[in-house]
């Protein structure tokens, strides 16, 4: 379990989180959104006790991360978006390198995620392009077999089918005992994905929801008018997609863009509607 208490962090010039309250618990897939620079990347980074917060703490199994113990250590992988990567190294080789740190590394795990990928093992990082660079390295990530697997804009660079099989890689890879989260600004791409789901901004967290509670708090109408007490709408093929209030207890299926435009207009009421988590 990873317990974020209090936590406010500023770099030189520039504050980011003010007293922030979050925890991630196994078996779960965490979505943590947010748009460009509100601090996604820095909360990842305070997680796996790269960067120090000014104020209050983050535990992973009620030890704190930024002492950076090696028990914690081996239990964490974190994928950047950006990876400065030996460029004449071969994944296979940089998965054992990788695998030294990592008590439950499995590369015979690895070999089948590349294969699942259609990955090919053997060629330097040099000859890949960007998107095959990121498959490559998030199978290596999965393979290291943490309890703890942080991704940062993992579908930054893919094409379309690569997209899909980077969820459907995760979806395998989840499982009771492990906490993933997932940063992106590209919500589309980890939808059906994620749950629960945090949507940060600059005022901080907004929403903090499994999709259970999403959908038991509002309802996506696809019936095409136009609703006046929507949080958001947008215009279909037919008419309108409305993120409604939930007044008849109905159920229905999340469209995660037009949840993030929902929560991102109504800051306030959503916080409010969803307050027993925030
Ligand atoms: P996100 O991942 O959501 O795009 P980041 O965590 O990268 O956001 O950045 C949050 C804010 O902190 C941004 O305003 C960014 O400009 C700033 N920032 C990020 N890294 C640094 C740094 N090393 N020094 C100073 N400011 C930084």
């Amino acid at each position: 379990m990873i317990e974020i208490k209090k936590l406010s962090f500023s770099y030189k010039h520039c504050p980011v989180f003010d007293n922030v309250d979050l925890e991630f618990g196994p078996g779960n897939i965490y979505g943590l959104l947010g748009e460009n620079g509100v601090g996604k990347t820095t909360l990842l980074k305070v997680i796996c006790g790269l960067q120090r917060a000014q104020k209050g703490e983050c535990l992973a199994d009620g030890v704190k991360t930024e002492d950076r113990a090696p028990s914690f250590l081996k239990d964490i992988v974190f994928l950047p978006d950006d990876v400065s990567l030996p460029l004449d190294a071969t994944p296979e080789k940089y998965v054992g390198e990788m695998g030294v740190f990592y008590p439950n590394y499995s590369y015979g795990v690895f070999e089948d995620l590349m294969s699942e990928l259609n990955m090919d093992s053997s060629l330097k990082f040099k000859e890949m392009s960007f998107g095959m660079v990121k498959k490559s390295l998030l199978c290596c990530a999965l393979s290291m077999g943490t309890k703890y697997v942080l991704l940062d804009e993992p579908t930054n660079g893919l094409d379309i089918p690569s997209k899909a099989d980077f969820r459907r890689i995760l979806s395998k890879r989840a499982d009771e005992n492990t906490t993933i989260i997932i940063s992106t600004h590209q919500v589309k791409d980890v939808e059906n994905l994620i749950d629960p789901i945090i949507i940060i901004s600059k005022d901080g967290v907004l929403l903090n929801a499994t999709v259970e509670e999403i959908t038991k708090n509002l309802y996506f109408d696809y019936s095409g008018s136009f609703k006046e007490n929507a949080l958001y709408s947008e215009m279909m093929p037919g008419g309108y997609l409305n993120v409604v209030p939930n007044e008849n207890g109905e159920e229905s299926n999340v469209n995660i863009e037009a949840l993030f435009n929902a929560v991102l207009r109504n800051k306030d009421m959503v916080k409010k509607m969803f307050s027993s988590k925030n």
